[in-house]
């Protein structure tokens, strides 16, 4: 069976354009008419771009030229905390509705650069506080695998844009899992950078020690395309690193994959965890081995990050005050502006964090809890460093379950597990994939689950390497 192409990988579309199978405009338009076709039930898309007649255009000279970067003449999907000059950017919050970009984010000039196409700019959870895009503003996306099950979240919108083949490959954030969450429960892959390896400049900020702008794509393929194309260090983002920064490392031949039992024991499903045993297994069969491993601290990374998170998250969201952007509500002094435009504005997971936030910085609290979680933070960071002296990848599910369904996970606690595998990641700067290994089936649907590995800092590469692995990619 033929794909039709919206259905092809980056890789296969670049392959396509070059042979001149087709052009960048049937391609355009084979992801356009999927996307306005599938958008009223999914909601993946806030709003969907007009087609770029100069661009596409543009696109196919170069491509006809025989110098074009991968990425030229592809349509991707931008989430809508990434700014495009000129577009609304409201990162799913009534605070930023009528707010539009006045520059281009580093990683969207890149991609303008290489010639890349947006189709539109992708559902998430309000300001990128969640995991099933329940809390944007403007109603959840919806997982193509069982409409009535959320994607995960909050990049759930760019993951529904993947995996329901509106767009070739699409941009997320990930702070605490953002893109590998949503990508596990859509059957896709999901990639967060190590800190710093590309720019936070034009990303709406939510915890700017934990954010990266991350990669969703079908294959780990594709997602090292996207990574490599905004990749690089930024005089507009002082925390992104020069190469050289991290030791240089080789992709083994034969990978040793830490796996810390200890995590597993308890709250996964156990169909989840045959498949990780399964997938495991597999990877031995290749001729790779698995390592136990210990993480002791890791039980904490739950409750260490949401402490960080929530203080970085009170402090970037003081901005939005009625003054400077968006929302302006008027009251009868500058305080009641301030007081109504955020009331009104903000959602009822911005305003917790806002509270959570405000309360572990506080004179009284900051020893108690931010500084606590802080060194908690180091701890975490040196026990991956230690581990990783006996393996080169660790591995563990992405999530404990399945997507679930709307509602399911109202209280927020409920919610905050959900981030019990991927927050560490973030804690800890490291770079981190999420690959499908396989369905389990729930009320007779079968629905996606991931294999979560992280790597050293700098050493983005091995994940790409063993992802295709296990996906039987060659790469
Ligand atoms: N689910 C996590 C949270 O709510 C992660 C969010 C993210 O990565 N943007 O904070």
């Amino acid at each position: 069976m033929t794909k039709s192409l919206n259905e092809l990988s980056i890789t296969e579309a670049a392959r396509g354009l070059r042979s001149k199978e087709f052009t960048v405009r049937e391609l355009w338009d084979a992801c356009a008419t999927a996307a306005k076709e599938r958008n009223p039930e999914l909601n993946a898309f806030l709003e969907l771009f007009e087609a770029d007649d100069v661009a596409i255009e543009s696109a196919q000279k170069r491509i006809d030229g025989g110098e074009a970067p991968l990425l030229c003449g592809i349509p991707l999907a931008m989430k809508d905390n990434i700014l495009i000059e000129g577009r609304i950017a409201s990162a799913a919050s009534k605070i930023l509705a009528n707010y539009r970009a006045t520059y281009d984010a580093t990683g969207v000039k890149k991609l303008k650069e290489q010639g890349a196409l947006f189709i539109g700019r992708a559902n998430m959870d309000e300001f990128g506080m969640g995991a099933s895009t329940e809390n944007s503003a403007f109603g959840p996306s919806r997982n193509p695998h069982d409409i009535t099950r959320v994607p995960g979240g909050s990049s759930g919108g760019s993951a529904v844009a993947v995996a329901a083949h509106m767009v070739l490959g699409a941009y997320g954030t990930d702070t605490g899992g953002s893109c590998r969450q949503p990508a596990s429960h859509t059957g896709v892959v999901g990639f967060k950078p190590t800190y710093g390896a590309v720019s936070r400049s034009g990303l709406i900020a939510l915890g700017s020690s934990l954010d990266q702008m991350g990669e969703i794509a079908k294959t780990p393929e594709d997602a090292k395309i996207l990574f490599d194309a905004v990749r690089g260090q930024d005089p507009l983002d002082a925390t992104t690193f020069a190469p050289g920064t991290y030791p240089a490392f080789e992709i083994p031949k034969s990978f040793r994959i830490g796996v810390p039992h200890h995590l597993l024991e308890d709250g996964i499903d156990e169909d989840v965890k045959e498949n990780l045993n399964a997938t495991l297994k597999s990877l031995e069969s290749l001729g790779h081995t698995v390592v136990p491993i210990s993480l002791p601290t890791s039980v904490f990374a739950l409750p260490v990050y949401y402490i960080i998170q929530p203080a970085e998250a009170s402090v970037n969201l003081a901005r939005y005050d009625g003054v400077r952007y968006g929302l302006a509500e008027r009251g009868d002094s500058l305080l009641a502006d301030y007081v109504k435009t955020r009331a009104e504005g903000f959602g009822e997971e911005p305003k917790r964090r806002i509270l959570l936030g405000t309360f572990v910085l506080s004179s009284g609290y900051i020893d108690a809890y931010y500084r606590k979680a802080d060194q908690a933070r180091g701890v975490l960071r040196a026990e991956y460093d230690a581990a990783f002296e006996s393996c080169d990848v660790i591995a563990f599910p992405t999530t404990p379950s399945p997507a679930f369904k709307f509602g399911e996970k109202s209280d927020p606690v409920s919610m905050y597990l959900e981030d019990i595998f991927t927050v560490t990641a973030n804690l800890t700067g490291m770079p981190a994939i999420s690959v499908p290994m396989g369905n389990v089936e729930r009320d007779g649907v079968l629905l996606p689950t991931g294999i979560h590995f992280t790597a050293p800092l700098g050493a983005d590469d091995l994940l790409f390497k063993i992802g295709a692995l296990v996906t039987g990619e060659t790469l």
